[in-house]
């Protein structure tokens, strides 16, 4: 990741943290008017901890046992704040600011120095140009999904109707995201003509996993080679580009949209085969959204693909009258 985007990452995160901070300070103003007991007991708190660092500093030998005090006095003043709040029926957590990452508390970095999953996942999101799937997820979720959209009636010589049919994939689709953290190597094809779901279908199972803190990188086919092409043939090696080449192997979900509309050949499809194998070894999953079908995958892309996709992945027709779900 080159430094100029880390910077501006932190710099939104450090904005939202200031807002969370601001808005809870303004509830606090609030609810200290209503119930001025409440402010008493938080200025006593903040009056302790000031007390006991300037005790600690004038006797550093005695500073153990004053800390042991004093933090016996915050812990009985905090009891009292948590009663008052009882007895007015809010929650402790009323008074603390809400921010959105509940593991590192919007700084991106966890106690240990680590990145939260949530930096890595902005630096992912900023790294395949994702960041627009916000507005998506509001349009494309199982929330919003459907069913009556899908015919009833048998379409052409298949078995099902699309409706049974869709019912089939939304259920796979569901275990899919139920047993993700299971390592049992399920993975998905989900192959057909436009305007049938797929991509929809792609979006649902995205935004719930991203909604369960796990990592997801979701780009089409052609923009993922041209990442690649990029660093392979780039004389400049840019760190970016290689940490955007990892996040293809370390990411919990690959979704590899529209497979078939890169440019192939036979760099593209030996880096397609390591990217989709390595994934398969390491029991990390993989989608796979296409509109080419088994026979057309066969042709454009060599033997062992073909057999590494057919035979790791479960694979799933969609058919229909197109459906246009992008208007
Ligand atoms: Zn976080």
């Amino acid at each position: 990741m080159n430094q100029k985007t880390l910077k501006k990452i932190l710099k939104s995160y450090e904005k939202k943290r200031d807002l969370a901070i601001k808005n809870a300070d303004f509830k606090k103003e609030k609810i200290y008017k209503e119930i001025p007991k409440l402010k008493q007991i938080n200025e006593e708190i903040v009056s302790l901890g000031l007390k006991m660092s300037k005790e600690a500093i004038l006797n550093p030998d005695k500073s153990k046992e004053i800390a042991l005090k004093v933090k016996d006095e915050i812990t009985k003043l905090k009891l009292q704040e948590d009663e008052l709040l009882a007895t007015y029926h809010l929650d402790k957590s009323f008074l603390e600011p809400e921010f959105e990452c509940f593991k590192c508390n919007d700084k991106g970095f966890l106690q240990d120095g680590k990145k939260c999953s949530c930096l890595i996942q902005e630096m992912i999101s900023e790294a395949y140009a994702m960041s627009n799937l916000g507005e998506v997820f509001l349009k494309e979720n199982f929330t919003n999904f459907n069913i009556n959209l899908f015919s009833k009636d048998r379409f052409m010589d298949y078995d099902i109707s699309p409706r049974e049919n869709m019912m089939n994939i939304l259920l796979e689709s569901e275990n899919f995201i139920k047993d993700f953290r299971q390592k049992n190597g399920d993975n998905l094809i989900f192959f057909g003509g436009t305007g049938l779901g797929k991509t929809f279908m792609c979006n649902c199972i995205a935004k719930e996993l991203l909604d369960k803190n796990f990592l997801v990188l979701y780009q089409t086919s052609f923009r993922i080679m041209e990442v690649i092409q990029k660093l392979r043939f780039n004389k400049s090696k840019e760190a970016s580009l290689q940490d955007s080449y990892d996040y293809l192997f370390e990411c919990d979900l690959l979704i590899i949209d529209d497979l078939g509309t890169e440019l192939t050949s036979s760099f593209t499809t030996s880096e397609l085969f390591n990217i989709i194998n390595t994934r398969i070894i390491e029991k990390k999953k993989t989608i796979i959204s296409t509109n080419l079908d088994p026979k057309e995958i066969a042709d454009s892309y060599t033997e062992r693909i073909f057999s590494r996709i057919f035979s790791h992945f479960k694979a799933f027709e969609f058919f229909g009258e197109d459906l246009r779900w992008q208007q």
